[in-house]
């Protein structure tokens, strides 16, 4: 019989979880539906000029994240706040403290290794379970339309836009992308923006 001491564990464990698998669930959408989609409108223009337009193609990584600081972290946070506000409406206090912890660091986390899949020699590289979803990350760089998720990607399964690593694409400085793969994000792309970056500059020079 579960004493009064364990059931608070449970719940407590349970709500953080909750409160992580929520804001993944979030980011996802988020980076699917305003991200990618031309009604994101600013949204749409920052990822897509910014951070694809920084790592395109196989030129995935550099030696320090690339941020003009127009990045789209802060809109995250108005629906989070909507979120965390909610849940002070309805949780018992030590839960919503709970909830807003783990609200806090997975939001935290998923900026972080967002950006850390993009820094060669990264400390994280000797966690396999970084590398592995360091690859699927880089698979959404290749092929615009899938691996929306930055830490969770079974939500992408969920969703019918998982895509695995190709076999012989395993590492950033493989291969070229082939003109197929490129062009999917490269047509996305305003043509002053292929240009303002050195690694971008390279991929599209490559690729047309
Ligand atoms: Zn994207
Ligand atoms: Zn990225």
């Amino acid at each position: 019989m579960w004493t009064s001491t364990s059931t608070d564990v449970f719940q407590h464990a349970l709500t953080a979880m909750s409160a992580h698998f929520l804001m993944s669930l979030g980011q996802t959408l988020f980076h699917r539906y305003l991200g990618h989609w031309r009604l994101g409108g600013r949204f749409f223009k920052n990822h897509i000029q910014f951070h694809h337009g920084h790592y395109y193609g196989d030129h995935v990584v550099s030696t320090h994240y690339l941020d003009d600081g127009d990045n789209n972290t802060l809109f995250f946070l108005a629906p989070v706040a909507v979120v965390v506000g909610l849940s002070y409406l309805f949780l018992r206090l030590d839960l919503f403290m709970v909830h807003l912890a783990a609200m806090s660091l997975s939001f935290y986390g998923h900026v972080y290794v967002d950006k850390q899949y993009h820094v060669a020699e990264s400390w994280l590289g000797r966690f396999s379970w970084f590398r592995r979803r360091q690859q699927l990350h880089f698979v959404h760089h290749r092929h615009a339309n899938c691996n929306f998720a930055v830490i969770n990607y079974f939500w992408d399964r969920l969703l019918g836009t998982y895509r695995c690593v190709e076999p012989t694409r395993q590492t950033a400085g493989s291969s070229a992308a082939t003109p197929t793969a490129a062009a999917n994000i490269r047509d996305l792309l305003p043509p002053p923006q292929r240009l303002r970056n050195p690694i971008t500059t390279i991929a599209a020079l490559q690729n047309s």
